[in-house]
């Protein structure tokens, strides 16, 4: 339970913003016209199900429009209300602005508990939620292209992209009214891992900088690093393989829904994975303690936390006892403005979630950017890129004749450097650079600002700061 005067999700957004805004100079009005949340559309609709009508209430927030399309993830769960949503929409707004991508801030989301429904009946539930907002140009690939978010995947993706397209036949760029559909559905190599890469890509780029790893308390590089994850679906699963597959990374707590795995010498994320495919749950899974009391797993000694499940998860009443010196908000909102306030007093490090998991977002532009141009990343340079990367080999290959035993070439460089980049190596490029220069951004500010004392305060300083320029830019 957290404590009473536990600010709300939203409320922290805006505790949040307005201790940035404080630090800037903004013209009168101008805050004002950035916090708020432009609208929110509610939707009831019904649908035939089993044999009876089914209403469900549905969200489209849309948070600021200074750049169009506005972009944002659909959330299915039933603790969905207005307040979530706008709050999301808003952390969309700045997320964007923050990573350089050209769209304004929305999300959706749709009260509902999709382990009740199956697939055919998620299908016209998501289609009779795509229609009511597409009608209402709330989809749309020009003002307003939703994502997947919690409880929502490529499959409901694919679904509205379908619902659009039978809406608006003669649409050229129909396909770029979502993004996150699988590649034969006009999705692009490498989102679904996108939001998890992007954490892995932010911890390497913290690790890149002494004076942040001092900061945090810690010491060396990611290798050897323990880390507890909360939520091992789409973001928390990607990012925890990733770490431990490539980083070297110990991941010794899993957090789900039904308890806590632990174990000090690591656990096997893909085998975590497919034991919850196969069982529908944590519980049983033999390589690991399992206590039912999850939550108490955030409190464990440990290098990094990584929360990737849902907001408010680090609240007043647990934070005093959060023992990780380096969090990465890889869920929206994680952790709450009080929380922060403790965490920050001990010198806690925290990766905020507005940068964190922006990974998702950054990929989402390039698959737009794809549909709306028609190709396949990488399908014009490639071969030529490779042609000239074998004029190079081909003269190296004359030397090493030449030279005998003296020199030659190996055959790891040789394969690696002939290879031209696909769409996925473009990708995962233009990804890591995202992450790298947001990140850059952020800690100019963090260190060289004297008001500036953590990370968070620092991106929305820098988000806020583009919002802003582009309303000047508009002439209010
Ligand atoms: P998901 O539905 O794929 O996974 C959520 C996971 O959390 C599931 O495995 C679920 O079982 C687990 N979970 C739910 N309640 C829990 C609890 N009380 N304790 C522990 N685990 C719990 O969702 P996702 O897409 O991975 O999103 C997770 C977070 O990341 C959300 O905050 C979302 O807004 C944020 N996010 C997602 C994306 C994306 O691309 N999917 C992008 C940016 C941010």
């Amino acid at each position: 339970m957290s404590a009473k005067n536990e600010p709300t999700f939203r409320e922290s957004v805006d505790l949040m913003f307005n201790r940035a805004v404080a630090l800037m100079d903004l013209p009168p009005g101008l805050e004002e016209k950035i916090r708020v949340c432009n609208a929110t559309y509610t939707v009831r609709f019904g649908v035939r199900l089993r044999g009876q009508i089914h209403t469900f209430v549905g969200y489209r927030s849309v948070h600021s429009e200074h750049m169009e399309p506005v972009k944002g993830g659909i959330r299915y769960s039933l603790a969905v209300h207005q307040d979530e949503v706008e709050a999301l929409a808003a952390l969309m707004t700045y997320k964007c602005a923050l990573v350089e991508a050209p769209f304004g801030g929305s999300k959706g989301g749709l009260c509902v508990d999709p382990r009740e429904w199956d697939e055919h009946e998620m299908e016209q539930i998501t289609r009779r939620f795509a229609y009511e907002l597409a009608k209402r140009d709330l989809i749309h690939p020009s003002q307003n292209v939703p994502a997947p978010d919690m409880g929502t995947g490529e499959r409901e993706m694919a679904w509205i992209a379908d619902q659009y397209r039978r809406m608006n036949t003669t649409d050229i760029n129909g396909r770029a009214c979502v993004t996150g559909k699988p590649i034969n559905a006009g999705g692009i190599a490498g989102r679904t891992e996108a939001t998890g890469r992007g954490v892995q890509y932010a911890l390497q780029e913290f690790f890149r900088h002494s004076e942040d790893i001092t900061a945090s308390g810690l010491t060396g590089t990611l290798d050897g690093k323990r880390v507890v994850v909360q939520g091992l679906g789409n973001v928390g699963y990607h990012a925890a393989k990733f770490l431990q597959e490539e980083d070297g990374c110990r991941i010794i707590g899993i957090i789900e829904r039904d308890g806590a795995l632990y174990n000090e010498d690591g656990i096997d994320v893909e085998a975590v994975r497919a034991w919850i495919t196969k069982h529908g749950g944590i519980t049983g899974f033999p390589d690991a303690s399992h206590s039912a009391e999850g939550a108490a797993v955030l409190e464990a000694e440990c290098d990094i936390l990584i929360p990737a499940a849902l907001e408010g998860v680090i609240n007043m009443e647990n934070a005093k006892r959060i023992k990780a010196p380096l969090i990465i908000e890889a869920a929206n909102g994680p952790v709450t403005a009080g929380a922060d306030e403790i965490l920050s007093q001990k010198g806690t490090v925290i990766i905020p979630d507005m940068y964190a998991n922006a990974g998702g977002v950054t990929v989402s532009y390039f698959e737009w950017v794809k549909n709306l141009s028609h190709i396949r990343f990488g399908r014009m340079g490639r071969r030529q890129e490779e042609a000239r990367h074998q004029l190079l080999v081909n003269e190296l290959e004359r030397l090493d004749n030449q030279l005998g035993d003296a020199w030659v070439i190996t055959p790891d460089f040789k394969e690696k450097y002939l290879r031209g980049a696909g769409e996925l190596e473009l990708v995962r490029s233009g990804l890591d650079d995202t992450m790298r220069i947001a990140y850059q951004g952020m800690r100019e500010v963090w260190h060289g600002r004297e008001d500036v004392r953590d990370l968070r305060t620092a991106a929305y300083l820098v988000a806020i700061d583009k919002v802003a320029s582009s309303y000047r830019a508009l002439g209010l």
